[in-house]
């Protein structure tokens, strides 16, 4: 070979090599512009769902990985909660997990101060990534609230060479810092928003919340075909405790009282103080009979013992119980009408167990 057929070999490498390194700032270019495009929509998520919607499924468009979970972690079940508020439950977002505890999910959690990348391994990292197959190298991004590691982000890829301990992870750090202010920011708007919807005597949701979530479970009942059953409770004479012992008194009954009624309901029910001395819950996918055993237990849990009063007396509530059933309609399109006609009908049959004698359950056989 003459020295100008080598030199220009020379010149052809590294032309390649200089149009190889070309393209990958052009993909990163690319990547980062996507990212941050979709860091400006995490910020201007307004809700928890969407904010969890542009980190999973964003995520994963972004990067165009393969995988992407997101691991919370939620101790107190306060975003679970938070979410359910919303009318979407947590388990209703595929890839998202919410822990009670990140410590043992994977061995990275114990010092994942910045991004982690690196080979994907089944036995470290099958726990954060539940059902994803075929991955073979992993970039998990921390999330952090007041210096406390709060989960992670999880972009996985079939690409074994896609996340390496060799990447620069700096602008992985910075989603990371984004993701968790925004992950904050909207736990506290959606607790704010909530507080909307609680009764502050007893901490329980009010009617408000009540009447949001009466239409999306008669929307879930007319979707499904199934029923929605109301129950109805009122404390009977309540005004004598009021009246012979005071206000305070008064409030603390209610307070136990709806400890005593929560005792006995699924979390799958809907219990609000809808009112004074009145509770509601709404049973889905219940029979009368099922509602009935219910009302009965809840009943008896209200009078079983007396109620310790803040004066250091006792007093014995007893309380009368109504209960309907709706089944709407597919072609039901007026559900809040719907609703309205459930709870007026489970406010018949309470007045129809005072009438009776109080301390008693009755159905609405509408
Ligand atoms: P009945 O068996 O017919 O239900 O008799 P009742 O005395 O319970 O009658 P009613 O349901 O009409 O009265 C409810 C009373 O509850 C009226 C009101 O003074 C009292 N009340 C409503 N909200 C509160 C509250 O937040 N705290 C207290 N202490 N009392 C309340
Ligand atoms: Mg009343
Ligand atoms: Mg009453």
């Amino acid at each position: 070979m003459s020295k100008v057929d080598e030199l220009t070999a020379q010149l052809n490498a590294t032309r390649r090599q200089l149009d190889e390194v070309k393209a990958e700032v052009h993909r990163n270019d690319e990547i980062l512009r996507r990212t941050q495009r979709r860091e400006v929509q995490m910020l201007q998520a307004e809700s928890l769902d969407a904010l969890i919607t542009a980190l999973i499924d964003g995520l994963r468009i972004s990067f165009g990985v393969e995988y992407v979970s997101l691991v919370l972690c939620d101790p107190d079940y306060d975003i679970r909660h938070l979410l359910l508020a919303n009318g979407t439950p947590a388990e209703e977002f595929d890839n998202l997990l919410m822990v009670e505890s990140i410590a043992g999910l994977a061995p990275q959690y114990i010092a994942l101060r910045q991004p982690w990348l690196g080979t994907y391994a089944a036995c470290d990292h099958q726990l954060i990534c539940p059902g994803a197959t075929g991955m073979r190298s992993i970039a998990m991004i921390p999330l952090t609230f007041r210096h406390k590691l709060l989960g992670s982000i999880n972009l996985c890829s079939v690409d074994a060479m896609r996340f390496t301990r060799a990447h620069a992870s700096d602008f992985l750090a910075h989603l990371g810092v984004i993701a968790s202010f925004c992950v904050e920011n909207v736990v506290n708007r959606a607790r704010l928003l909530r507080s909307g919807f609680t009764d502050v005597l007893t901490g329980w949701h009010n009617r408000r919340y009540l009447t949001v979530r009466l239409s999306e479970e008669l929307a879930r009942a007319r979707r499904d075909s199934t029923t929605l059953v109301c129950l109805m409770l009122d404390v009977d004479h309540f005004k004598r405790v009021n009246d012979n012992w005071g206000h305070a008194a008064g409030d603390a009954v209610l307070r136990e009282l709806a400890q005593r009624i929560e005792s006995q309901v699924r979390a799958s029910d809907v219990a609000a103080r809808y009112g004074g001395e009145e509770f509601v819950v709404l049973l889905p996918n219940t029979d009368v009979a099922s509602a009935q055993l219910l009302a009965e237990r809840i009943r008896k849990a209200v009078s079983a013992a007396p109620v310790d009063l803040p004066n250091g007396e006792s007093v014995t509530i007893t309380a009368s119980i109504g209960i309907a059933e709706v089944r709407p309609a597919p072609e039901a399109d007026d559900l809040k009408t719907v609703g309205d006609s459930l709870i007026a009908r489970a406010d018949v049959a309470l007045y129809a167990a005072k009438s009776a004698g109080r301390d008693r359950v009755m159905v609405e056989e509408g």
